[in-house]
């Protein structure tokens, strides 16, 4: 069967794939800076005689790979760029670039993604429809690169589109989504306190913004005590709380920053309407003003239940469902415009009984969790052109 040969395939190119993750993994590059990763990838698969088109949206390598035999369009996209952190492992392929590191795994899946181009590529006759491989930068740092990969066409002419993610914290020789929204949306925002400074002695004499602040954090604990329906996820925390030089004196603003996670897009509305209306009134309630900026982060990441499904029988036994996770990924931005999915691949080292969480500066992955993620893409694109529309 096609499957077991491109699975076999994908296996005998382990050694590959973990020489390709070591070397990017050895010369990291920060997000809208990448230059040398896009280079490696696009000369890889042209090597590969695959087509290739470079700086999509900017940054990005967009590969087509053409089947055979006519069927379906199947996107699969993996992230290239790397972290501000300084690399504290003890091991011979560490980051040789200080300050940057490969922290959560995005060298891997350009690892799987380029083997698994190579397989398919390799059986491409025998193919029904057609790959397209989405080697995106600036995943970890909004605005992203998604988005202007999409503007720039990486999705023209794409049915489906698929992700993954390494995770070192599930267990390896797993795949783990859910239907629905997996993964949240964020907001950042600040809230301004503007007050009336004075001595602390004479309170009277001018309007105190610290008072009038700690009013407005306890406040905002009634968006999502009150405001928010029960049944539907929201996080509001104020990570930032600064204000006044001396014990006795009242300064001039009190300023607190925060941030808002929610998969609902209509209850990411509420809760932005609801901070500015707190903020504001509260602080006029003491006398105070308050500006509040609220920046907008990636959107939720939905997965379509179709091709979830997709994702459950191609991965059969291996598959479990989870529960969403607050952190953020803006693969959100590709199924928005298409149907698709994205899984998490267990990436925890075995026998290990705590692994190093992403975006630590300790943080590795399981290699061999890169052969699984190659190998469900395969079965993906095999079971996306049997289902029926
Ligand atoms: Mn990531």
């Amino acid at each position: 069967m096609l499957k077991e040969k491109i699975h076999r395939r994908i296996e005998t190119g382990f050694q590959e794939m973990t020489g390709i993750r070591r070397h990017l993994h050895m010369h990291p590059e920060l997000s809208h800076q990448e230059s040398e990763t896009p280079e490696f990838i696009a000369a890889y698969l042209e090597k590969l005689g695959i087509e290739v088109r470079r700086g999509v949206g900017g940054r990005g390598v967009v590969g087509t790979i053409r089947g055979g035999k006519p069927g379906k369009t199947i996107a699969f996209r993996a992230d290239f760029d790397a972290l501000p952190i300084q690399d504290a492992k003890d091991v011979p392929y560490k980051s040789t670039v200080p300050g940057v590191m490969h922290a959560c795994g995005h060298d891997g899946h350009t690892a799987a993604l380029l083997v698994f181009a190579e397989a398919m590529n390799e059986m491409k006759d025998e193919l029904s429809g057609n790959v397209i491989l989405i080697h995106q930068f600036g995943e970890e740092a909004p605005p992203g690169g998604s988005r202007a990969m999409i503007a720039d066409g990486c999705l023209d002419g794409v049915d489906e589109v698929y992700g993954a993610h390494v995770q070192s914290q599930l267990e390896a020789g797993f795949i783990y989504g859910r239907d629905g929204y997996l993964q949240a949306a964020e907001d950042t925002f600040t809230i301004t306190v503007n007050g009336s400074g004075t001595h602390g002695a004479e309170p009277h004499l001018g309007a105190d913004p610290i008072l009038a602040a700690s009013h407005i954090m306890v406040a905002l604990q009634a968006i999502v005590s009150r405001h928010a329906d029960p049944l539907k996820s929201l996080v509001v925390s104020v990570g930032k709380f600064h204000a006044g030089e001396a014990d006795n004196v009242i300064p001039e603003r009190a300023v607190m920053e925060g941030t808002i996670r929610v998969f609902d897009p209509e209850l990411r509305k509420l809760a932005r309407r609801r901070l500015k209306a707190t903020a504001a009134s509260v602080a006029e309630g003491l006398g105070c003003t308050a500006d509040v900026a609220v920046e907008q982060g990636y959107d939720s990441l939905y997965n379509h239940p179709e091709q979830m499904e997709t994702v459950r029988q191609a991965a059969g036994s291996r598959y479990t469902d989870i529960e969403p996770i607050m952190p953020v990924e803006d693969f959100a931005y590709y199924t928005q415009h298409r149907p698709g999915a994205f899984f998490f691949v267990g990436a925890k080292p075995p026998g290990t009984e705590t692994s190093w969480p992403h975006h630590h500066e300790k943080f590795d992955f399981h290699e061999p969790a890169m052969v699984l993620a190659a190998q469900t893409f395969a079965a993906v694109f095999l079971e996306a052109q049997e289902r029926k529309a």
